[in-house]
C-alpha cells in the first residue's frame, strides 16, 4: 500500500463548485488517505438536500462498500426501523459517515471491519464538514464512539453521555447514541431488544427537537 504525503487530506480534492452533487463527484476520486486503495469506492452521504437531521456513522460496511450507498446493510435496516418507531421521516434525513471508504482486513473469504485510525479520520473530515455546512441540519446525531469523538471531542463517552444534547458550532442540536451495528452484536435477544429500545428513546429526543418550530 502506498503512503501518500502525511498532510494530504480530502480538502486537496475539493471541487470549485460548492454543491452536494459536486462534492459527491469529487469525493469519488479522493486519495486523501490510503483507504481509497482498500475500499471498492467512496461512499458519500445521501439524503435530503435540506435534511433537518443528519446521522453520522463511522464508515461504510461491506454492503455499503459494494453498493456505494451508506446505511443500506443490516445496521441501516435497524436504523430505518428505529426511525419509524421514533416518528422521524427517513426521506427527510441525511445519512453519512466520518470516513468514506470501507477499512477492512481479510479473514478467510470475509472482509472484516477495521476501525479507522486518527490520521484517516482527520484526512476524511473535510468531506463531512462540507456535507454538514451544505445541508445545514437542525440536529446531528452521531452514531457510535468514532463519530461522537470525531465531532464532540476525544473525551466524549457514548456510554455516559448518550442522548444528551451537547453545545457545538456544527448545528443547533447535536447528540450521540450507539451505532446500530453494536445493537446487532448483542449477545442475546433480550439484550438486543433492550438496546434497541434505548436507541429508539434517544432518537425520540431528536424527534422532539425537530417538532419544535
Ligand atoms: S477515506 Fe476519506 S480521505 Fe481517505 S481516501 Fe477515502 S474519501 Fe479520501
Amino acid at each position: 500500500m502506498s503512503k501518500g504525503k502525511p498532510d494530504t487530506s480530502a480538502a486537496d480534492f475539493f471541487p470549485e463548485r460548492k454543491s452536494l452533487k459536486a462534492f459527491r463527484e469529487a469525493a469519488a476520486g479522493c486519495q486523501g488517505c490510503d483507504l481509497w486503495e482498500r475500499g471498492t469506492q467512496t461512499v458519500f452521504g445521501e439524503g435530503a438536500r435540506r435534511a433537518e437531521v443528519v446521522f453520522v456513522g463511522e464508515q461504510p460496511g461491506n454492503e455499503e462498500d459494494l453498493s456505494g450507498k451508506p446505511f443500506i446493510g443490516p445496521a441501516g435496516r435497524l436504523l430505518d426501523d428505529a426511525l419509524v418507531e421514533a416518528a422521524i421521516d427517513r426521506s427527510q434525513t441525511y445519512v453519512t459517515n466520518v470516513v468514506k471508504h470501507f477499512k477492512w482486513e481479510p479473514r478467510g473469504k470475509r472482509r472484516i471491519h477495521k476501525k479507522p485510525n486518527a490520521g484517516e479520520i482527520k484526512a476524511c473530515r473535510p468531506w463531512l464538514e462540507a456535507e454538514i455546512s451544505l445541508v445545514k441540519p437542525k440536529v446531528i446525531v452521531c452514531l457510535g464512539a468514532t463519530a461522537a469523538q470525531a465531532l464532540l471531542g476525544p473525551h466524549f463517552r457514548v456510554s455516559q453521555q448518550r442522548g444528551q444534547f451537547i453545545e457545538s458550532t456544527l448545528a443547533p442540536y447535536i447528540m450521540a447514541t450507539v451505532h446500530p451495528s453494536s445493537i446487532l452484536r448483542a449477545p442475546d435477544d433480550e439484550t438486543r431488544h433492550d438496546e434497541q429500545r434505548k436507541f429508539i428513546d434517544d432518537l425520540k429526543k431528536a424527534a422532539r427537537v425537530l417538532s419544535k418550530s
